[in-house]
């Protein structure tokens, strides 16, 4: 398993990691997977566009109006609605390998999704296949 730093500036951000994850693939096999994982509570991973970076603003606006801030929620941190903004994008994403590279999508990148920032963050890069 490969392991790279994530250094988030703002609370809620998504920041492309596609470039950090295709450089965990040098070395690796022409066909198999890449699984991306994020080891945080209040962080996910994602793929969408990359293309127009209102796309990005639109998830974090939708999600911000979806699980607000502070709507009485029980857990004492106070980051609440991170947690549950992290379940719900989830902790890890499959990529296809072919030829040796990341079958994305034309306009497909790969977004470290941060809900409590700023942090210093992990990402965690498993490449299978042969
Ligand atoms: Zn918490």
């Amino acid at each position: 398993m490969q392991t790279f730093p994530v250094r988030t500036a703002r609370r809620e951000q998504l920041l492309d990691i596609t470039g950090q994850v295709a450089a965990a693939l040098r070395d690796g096999p022409d066909e198999g997977v890449c699984i991306v994982f994020v080891p945080h509570t209040t962080a996910a991973v994602t793929i969408n566009e990359n293309a127009d970076p209102s796309v990005v603003a639109d998830m974090l606006a939708k999600t911000s109006r979806m699980v607000p801030r502070d709507e009485g929620y029980a857990h004492a941190e106070g980051n609440s609605d991170a947690h549950i903004k992290a379940s719900l994008v989830g902790s890890s994403v499959t990529i296809p390998i072919a030829g040796g590279r990341l079958a994305l999508g034309t306009w497909q990148g790969i977004y470290f999704c941060e809900f409590d920032g700023p942090r210093s963050r992990t990402v965690h890069v498993q490449v299978l296949g042969r």
